[in-house]
């Protein structure tokens, strides 16, 4: 029996980010991992993959629609090669895989293949998949087992016709009509995909708006833009049913009013959210205790009902993303190591790869109000900036809100070109509990899409903005 100081389930980007911070530390570190591959949801069927096909459907689109703008002519069609296109994905994918394999390797983490499942608190049976059965003894366990696809009750998945976002990424053919039961992030990114491939793409959202999370001007733009681009959208529309036949799935749901409605497609995308994931993980042999939406319950130092076993990431309680599990992962590898990590969840930034970009951190205006905290607003449009113009990326603005009394930003909205990668500034700026001023004062190369962050501020502080 092999034994451990700590020993970590799941390869995910909590999990495998846990396990290189541990063996940093100087513990001897296992990582447990189902598959063959490392990296989890994020790496395998998530983050990655997703964004590879992204950024593939926007340059077929830009051949498409835009080249000819700046003076480039294809001779004949231009054509997709599906099958290419989900080769190269998975090209992606392989690469990035491999990596973790190879700082697992570098940082002397032994790597179990197999199901790890609890025998006792400091005792996992992991069984192969031959069957065979090897345990591991560690004082410390981490749980990152993360999450599954999680559907409606009477949505029969059968992965052919009705699908997850897994089988989204590695269709054989572009759907006529795709109808997405759900407008949250991972089906408007799935969705404008297949929009850009030539798909009829409609959105089937239960709430009144779609990114339901995110500030409401943030949920109003998007819908504009994507609608623009040929989505198309029924709000606060309540599924009922989905029957698939070998080529047809139907879709109804009542309206607004309660009239039902029935959507006709070929492909139907159940993205209404994930759910944690913890099954033949015998999390109750360890005493580990779940809560009543499947979580593994956790105290302020992620630590479980059982104090040698931590949980970090989609399993547990806030925000399903891959950067939020990778804080919690490094966080109890220092808790372990007896430091006194932090993470303040009001700064782990949300993001929508669609494009135009949606980008978010701290308090939206709707909580603000209803906490009744007095805010001022700054908003400045993609549309007045020489960098947008120059690359035809006009959608969008910034939104910053600010403390009435003391000028500090409190949250940061934005849609439009580059918003995944300039929401960092944002975040950097709230770490510091920077002012509305303090970013107005400071200098943001011209021409860039940051300027409108200058300038959202400089609105926010007294109106200022220079190019409105
Ligand atoms: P996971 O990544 O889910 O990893 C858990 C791992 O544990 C899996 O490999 C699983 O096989 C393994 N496991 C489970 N049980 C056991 C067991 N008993 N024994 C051994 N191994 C086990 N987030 C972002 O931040 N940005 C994005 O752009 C983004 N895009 C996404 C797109 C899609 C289509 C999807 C589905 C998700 C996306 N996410 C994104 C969410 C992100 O993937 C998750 O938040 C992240 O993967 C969670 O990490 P984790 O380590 O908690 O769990």
């Amino acid at each position: 029996m092999s034994t451990y100081d700590v020993a970590v389930i799941g390869s995910g980007p909590g999990g495998y980010v846990a396990a290189i911070r541990c063996a940093q530390l100087g513990m001897k570190t296992a990582i447990i991992e189902k598959y063959t591959t490392l990296g989890g949801t994020c790496l395998n069927v998530g983050c990655i993959p997703s964004k590879a096909l992204l950024d593939s459907s926007h340059h077929y689109e830009h051949a498409v629609k835009h080249f000819a703008d700046h003076g480039i002519e294809i001779p004949g069609d231009v054509k997709i090669n599906l099958e290419k296109m989900i080769a190269r994905k998975q090209a992606v994918v392989d690469q990035t895989t491999g990596g973790v394999e190879f700082l697992m390797k570098k940082n002397k983490i032994d790597v179990f293949e197999g199901v790890g499942a609890f025998k006792d608190a400091t005792h996992i049976n992991v069984t192969k998949a031959d069957g065979t059965v090897e345990t591991v003894e560690a004082k410390h366990s981490i749980i990152a087992t993360g999450s599954k696809p999680s559907t409606l009750p009477f949505i029969k998945l059968d992965k052919k016709r009705v699908i997850t976002s897994t089988e989204a990424l590695k269709l054989k053919e572009v759907p006529k009509h795709l109808v997405i039961i759900g407008g949250g992030v991972i089906g408007l990114e799935l969705g404008q995909v297949y929009r850009r491939l030539g798909a009829e793409v409609s959105v089937v959202e239960y709430m009144d708006r779609i990114i339901p999370g995110m500030d409401k001007a943030l949920s109003r733009e998007l819908q504009k833009v994507l609608k623009k681009q040929g989505v198309k959208f029924y709000t606060s529309h309540k599924v009922t049913a989905v029957k698939a036949t070998a080529k047809q799935v139907t879709i109804t749901a009542d309206d607004k009013k309660g009239n039902p409605v029935e959507f006709k497609g070929d492909y139907c995308l159940v993205s209404v959210g994930r759910r944690p994931y913890t099954d033949g993980l015998n999390a109750e042999a360890a005493g580990v205790k779940l809560n009543d939406k499947g979580q593994v319950e956790v105290n302020d130092h992620l630590q479980t009902s059982t104090s040698n076993i931590y949980a970090i990431g989609d399993v547990i309680k806030g925000a399903m993303l891959a950067h939020k599990a990778e804080e919690e992962g490094t966080f109890v590898a220092e808790v372990l190591a007896g430091q006194k990590p932090h993470i303040d969840y009001n700064l782990i930034p949300g993001v929508v790869y669609t494009w135009p970009e949606v980008a978010a951190v701290g308090k939206t205006e709707e909580e603000l109000k209803e906490a009744g905290v007095k805010y001022k607003s700054g908003q400045f449009p993609f549309r007045a900036l020489g960098r947008a113009r120059a690359s035809a990326d006009l959608d969008g603005f910034v939104k910053i809100l600010a403390d009435e009394t003391t000028d500090e930003v409190l949250g940061v909205h934005m849609i439009g070109a580059r918003c995944a990668d300039l929401i960092a500034e944002a975040v950097t700026a709230m770490e510091f509990r920077a002012s509305a001023e303090d970013i107005s004062r400071m200098s943001h190369a011209h021409p860039t899409f940051t300027e409108a962050i200058k300038e959202a501020a400089l609105a926010a502080t007294d109106n200022r903005a220079l190019h409105v």
